[in-house]
């Protein structure tokens, strides 16, 4: 449990959500509102959110800096004895580099703890209105992404995930379309018919959906201009919302007894 009355000192990494500014946790917005030093990823972090933040806060967006930079300022913020913020976008714990961060505050002596924050797949799910695990299609979530120029271990390969079928939802990749669908399809369970759903920053107010198959995704992503902040989720769960939920759910099931309900 983190405790905001004695974060002086020590730094907070907060997720910051999807980017509606109402999807931060109550608890990352009263850590916002008391900071003293901030360090945003400008990128995908709603600048509403620094709004937020007491007059007189320090406020640095971390996109030009690099690791060294961003870490200066934390320590010299921690130095001073101020609260200091590592704001991310979504959840810190997924691709949000915080683990190498926060070994240099282990080596430094200084004391962190981690906000979490509604990730981007959970914002892309409900803008699509849809339940990524359902009875008899999936009940695996598979978070992932292709290979960038932070290259993914080889048993992780995309067309070794995608073997496995179920839901699968693809950080990072937007820009690899025609890749993503090849590797996809070599998995040996998604057919061109998969459904595929590309969600385009989620939650903003310019947010942007693109559906489809395996067979005509790549196209028309590409006819809507979509290279970046996007996720690909894929899987038979998205057919539900057209054909309908195959198996109800055993948890509401009228003759499915349980803990709480005999
Ligand atoms: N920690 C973040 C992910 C950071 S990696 C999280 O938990 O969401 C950045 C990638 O996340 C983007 O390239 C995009 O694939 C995805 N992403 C982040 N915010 C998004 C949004 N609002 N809508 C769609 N994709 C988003």
């Amino acid at each position: 449990m983190t405790h905001l009355d004695s974060f002086s000192g020590q730094v907070l990494f907060v997720g910051a959500g999807p980017g509606d500014p109402e999807l931060i946790t109550v608890k990352g917005l009263k850590a916002l509102q008391q900071a003293e030093v901030v360090v945003y990823a400008g990128s995908l972090v709603n600048p509403a959110l620094l709004e937020e933040c007491p007059a007189g806060c320090e406020i640095h967006d971390s996109a030009p800096l690099n690791l060294d930079q961003v870490l200066e300022i934390l320590i010299s913020g921690c130095r001073a004895k101020k609260k200091v913020i590592r704001l991310h976008t979504g959840d810190p714990a997924l691709y949000g580099a915080i683990q190498e961060q926060m070994e240099a505050l282990d080596r430094e002596g200084i004391g962190y703890a981690v906000i979490p924050g509604v990730t981007a797949t959970f914002a892309a799910a409900a803008s699509l209105k849809q339940e990524l695990t359902l009875p008899g299609v999936s009940q695996t979530l598979c978070l992932t992404r292709l290979a960038g120029r932070t290259p993914v271990p080889e048993p992780e390969q995309l067309q070794r995930l995608a073997a496995n079928g179920g839901t699968l939802c693809l950080y990072l990749s937007v820009g690899m379309m025609e890749k993503l669908v090849a590797e996809l399809l070599a998995g040996g369970v998604f057919t061109e018919q998969t459904p595929v759903a590309v969600v385009y920053r989620a939650s903003w107010p310019d947010e942007k959906t693109v559906e489809g198959t395996l067979a005509d995704i790549a196209q028309q992503v590409a006819e809507a201009g979509i290279t970046r902040q996007a996720l690909v989720l894929v899987g038979e769960v998205l057919n539900a919302r057209k054909k309908g939920v195959p198996e109800k759910s055993k948890l509401y099931d009228p003759s499915f007894s349980h803990g709480y309900r005999k």
